[in-house]
């Protein structure tokens, strides 16, 4: 709810944004485009460090959106990795209405794993791909009382091991319950940290922006940065039409210094 609250008043704040400045302006040559500061050789006064860049937006972000969270809705490790797999293609709304009547049926792994297909594909059908969707839960709820004696495994290496996480599921769900220092690359993040200049537009899978990002942003503030830049991208840098007029990020924004 404290999420929720925050999320609420950074997106009223971002009505009268027009460009935040922590204190610190940008080189007057950063406008130039990087292509140019290359043909020229002049890059290293014409464009803003990536340091620089981090600290921008890490300050950005702390000031305005201090409590960053999930908009998944759990209250343990079981429903929340039952709620990210069930969040793959499709968003955390529609998810968030489907799990209440999972989680009372199946109110812990054990009983997931006791579940039969056709008990379970009712409740997970308004969800996009319910079979393979249900077909990974039951394995997933297997797995975890077979192998990992009932317990949701808190590392990457073992989480990957179910059915139906991957390596973004697993950065989910150490980082938001364990708080290690792990970054899930979904769309947003992937857009959003290549448009503002985090990343490099050469990064062209998420394993290489992960790696990046991971490199750049101090450990203590990654699994806070996971969701920074994920409700940057679903409520200001959106895909198609990024609202830049309302973005307190234009200054450092690469993107944004190309529409200039
Ligand atoms: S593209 Fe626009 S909305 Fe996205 S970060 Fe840059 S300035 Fe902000």
């Amino acid at each position: 709810m404290q999420g929720k609250n925050q999320l609420r008043k950074y997106n009223n704040q971002l009505t009268n944004v027009k460009a935040f400045n922590p204190g610190r302006k940008p080189g007057f040559f950063y406008s130039i485009p990087p292509l140019v500061c290359r043909l020229f050789s002049i890059r290293f006064i014409c464009s803003m460090t990536r340091k620089e860049r981090y600290t921008f937006v890490i300050d950005y972000f702390e000031k305005n959106m201090p409590v960053a969270e999930t908009e998944l809705e759990f209250s343990d490790p079981y429903q929340l990795l039952v709620a990210v797999i069930l969040s793959a293609q499709c968003t955390d709304k529609r998810v968030n209405m489907t799990t209440p009547a999972i989680f009372e049926k199946y109110p812990t792994v054990q009983s997931l794993s006791k579940a039969t297909f056709e008990d379970l594909l009712p409740l997970v059908k308004s969800i996009s791909y319910p079979n393979n969707k249900t077909k990974h839960l039951i394995g997933m709820a297997n797995k975890v009382v077979n192998q990992f004696h009932g317990a949701i495994p808190m590392t990457v290496e073992e989480l990957v091991q179910l059915p139906g996480v991957g390596r973004k599921t697993a950065n989910v769900i150490t980082s938001v319950v364990d708080k290690q220092p792990n970054m899930a690359v979904d769309t947003h993040v992937f857009r959003v940290s290549k448009r503002i200049g985090l990343v490099p537009q050469t990064a062209s899978t998420p394993l290489a922006v992960e790696k990046i990002l991971i490199k750049n942003i101090p450990g203590h503030l990654i699994h806070k940065a996971h969701h920074w830049l994920i409700l940057h991208g679903r409520y200001t840098c959106l895909a198609r039409t990024p609202k830049c007029e309302k973005c307190g990020l234009q200054t450092v924004c690469r993107y944004f210094s190309t529409l200039q």
